[in-house]
């Protein structure tokens, strides 16, 4: 069984439609993909209506923007009520404040590049969570850039002066937020230090304690420290310990099924979720 749960369609930052998403999964061999856009659901339905035709089962799933310790953090949840209030007006909440922020982004972009608006609204799918890798789009198209990778490591960097913070939900709350919804809180490449500071093991025990079920310990941004690192914690707490692509389409060089779960990992998800998992 091959597994990867930690992957992004058009709904968010992705480049594939879910549909494509299925059939990406399936030709990377992969027995069961997680759809987990950015503080969305918007791309559960049509991946759903992809399955069968792909042979590929479904966890729906979705990454919320979180914060502790001044660190931004990514939270996966897994299997939770996608009407769920508190939880759906959370997320809402994180994609009106990514909305300003983009916005804020451009003006200030546009003071020194060709960058409009509509120029970042034509890479982003309808109803999408708009993000930085939109803006890059935008940016490589007007040929300010030669592509996503290139504009994070310059202008869109997190100490960038066009740079702008968005609204994210405090670690502990979110967790509460997804367990009160029947989800499966695991937090995403937790040792990613590309991304600036990480969560220390202070936080990442509070989240245990919180009600935390796991740790993406394989991930393309962790070396082997803290691979090591992150088993050794979530052996300690008795986390679940995962392993994804966290794939972009080709918006990012991550490849499906590069990092995979193993089964006994997923049963134990699946076990905790308020959803079943949307079988061929
Ligand atoms: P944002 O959520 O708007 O702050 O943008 C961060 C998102 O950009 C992350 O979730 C990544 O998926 C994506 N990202 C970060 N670095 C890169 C990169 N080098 N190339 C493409 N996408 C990236
Ligand atoms: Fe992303
Ligand atoms: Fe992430
Ligand atoms: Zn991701």
């Amino acid at each position: 069984m091959r597994i990867d749960l930690h992957t992004h369609s058009v709904a968010s930052d992705g480049t594939d439609s879910p549909e494509r998403v299925l059939a990406a999964a399936a030709r990377a061999r992969l027995d069961v993909v997680a759809l987990t856009d950015h503080d969305t659901t918007a791309g559960w339905a049509p991946a759903e209506a992809a399955v069968a035709r792909h042979g590929v089962a479904l966890v729906r799933g979705a990454e919320l923007s979180c914060r502790a310790e001044g660190v931004s953090v990514h939270l996966l949840s897994y299997l939770h009520d996608p009407a769920d209030p508190a939880l759906l007006a959370e997320a809402t909440r994180i994609r009106t404040s990514r909305e300003g922020r983009a916005r804020e982004m451009v003006r200030r972009l546009a003071v020194d590049f060709p960058l409009t608006w509509e120029d970042v609204m034509a890479h982003t799918g309808p109803d999408a969570t708009v993000g930085r890798p939109h803006i890059a789009d935008a940016l490589v198209t007007n040929r300010v850039l030669a592509d996503r990778s290139a504009a994070f490591r310059s202008i869109l960097a997190n100490d960038s002066p066009y740079y702008v913070q968005h609204y994210a939900t405090g670690l502990v709350r979110a967790i509460g937020l997804v367990l009160a919804a029947g989800g499966v809180p695991v937090i995403a490449h937790p040792g990613a230090a590309t991304r600036g500071r990480i969560l220390t093991d202070a936080a990442i025990r509070e989240a245990a304690a919180a009600g935390l079920a796991g740790l993406e310990v394989h991930h393309r941004d962790h070396g082997p420290e803290q691979v090591a690192r992150l088993t050794a914690l979530a052996d300690e707490l008795g986390l679940l310990v995962t392993g994804s692509s966290d794939y972009h389409g080709h918006g990012k060089p991550n490849v499906l099924g590069e990092h995979t779960t193993a089964p006994d990992v997923l049963a134990a998800v699946v076990e905790r979720g308020r959803l079943p998992v949307v079988r061929p």
